[in-house]
């Protein structure tokens, strides 16, 4: 997977992976984490040849890349295209954020009318060309690997750019938040203090931070792999909280991750007007969903 590295001649310098760095619909947070690695920024400098980051350097390059970094979600007509364009253009495509990896809070329109968001967010929409979803990237294109997070957490990223660097597959642990609150010796705030939290469905990689501050975990990581969704909404139902309460609770950065999505719907949608009879939430361009 990791095949960044080429053989170098004999006396020659050695050649860097070329990485990129590219946006879609996004707030740009997950990328100023990387500028925020400052005290390893000109490691990083040194051992990859930036040649795409517009949040950061004037120089372009439309590819080729051997990483590009992707962040934000598939929204409008051009990104659909684009995308694929990137992916054509990429060895490794790592996407990185709520927004690439779920869609991000810009999905929450996934269960709406597409026209009425319009109206109500934009003062003219006709020169809106919106779609009528955001969704994640690996509904458009191969994902080699992602990082969670809203934004992403930055030892995870120095994680797997060292890990590039020198060709090893990146250490990402895949298990719950909840083990994080264990190893911190910080008190459940599920059982002691009857939080709602979804620390017990959501991938570590914070430091659980919330419940480390006495509040609940809220997803923005999105679902672990084999999320028991069903039974952490089925706790909430007997600790009688009302479905509607639940559903916002899973109604965040990572709503139309799968097991999340899957969860709302059954709960009966998201907060806010339903959609128009008929609608359904699987409005849904570059076919399967995969999560
Ligand atoms: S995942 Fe969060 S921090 Fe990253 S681009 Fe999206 S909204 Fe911004
Ligand atoms: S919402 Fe959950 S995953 Fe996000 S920072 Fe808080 S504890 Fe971590």
């Amino acid at each position: 997977m990791l095949a960044t590295r080429t053989p170098t001649p004999r006396g020659a310098a050695p050649r860097r992976p070329r990485l990129g760095v590219v946006k879609f619909a996004s707030c740009d947070g997950c990328q100023l984490t990387l500028l925020d690695l400052e005290d390893q920024l000109l490691d990083l400098v040194a051992a990859f040849d930036l040649v795409e980051f517009a949040e950061a350097s004037s120089h372009r390059s439309s590819g080729p890349f051997d990483i590009v970094l992707v962040e934000g979600s598939i929204s409008t007509p051009e990104q659909a295209e684009e995308i694929i364009r990137i992916r054509s253009q990429a060895t490794l495509l790592v996407v990185i954020g709520a927004c690439a990896t779920a869609g991000g809070i810009q999905a929450l329109r996934n269960w709406r009318d597409h026209e009425i968001v319009r109206r109500a967010v934009y003062a003219d929409p006709a020169y809106v060309d919106a779609l009528a979803t955001s969704t994640p990237i690996s509904d458009h294109v191969t994902v080699d690997a992602e990082l969670r997070g809203c934004p992403i957490d930055p030892q995870q990223l120095l994680e797997l750019l060292t890990a590039l660097a020198v060709g090893r597959r990146p250490q990402i642990p895949n298990e719950a938040v909840c083990l994080e609150c264990k190893r911190q010796g910080t008190v459940c705030v599920l059982v002691a203090r009857n939080e709602p939290c979804l620390g017990p469905v959501t991938h570590t990689g914070c430091g659980a931070i919330c419940p480390a501050f006495a509040r609940g975990c809220y997803g923005c990581f999105g679902p672990r792999e084999a999320a028991n969704t069903g039974s952490l909404v089925a706790w909430f139902g007997r600790d009688g909280r009302p479905a509607t309460e639940t559903a916002a609770l899973f109604s965040g950065f990572t709503a139309y991750a799968r097991p999340f999505r899957s969860a709302i719907d059954d709960l009966g949608g998201p907060p806010g007007p339903a959609a128009p009879a008929g609608d359904t939430p699987s409005q849904e361009v570059g076919g399967d969903a995969r999560r």
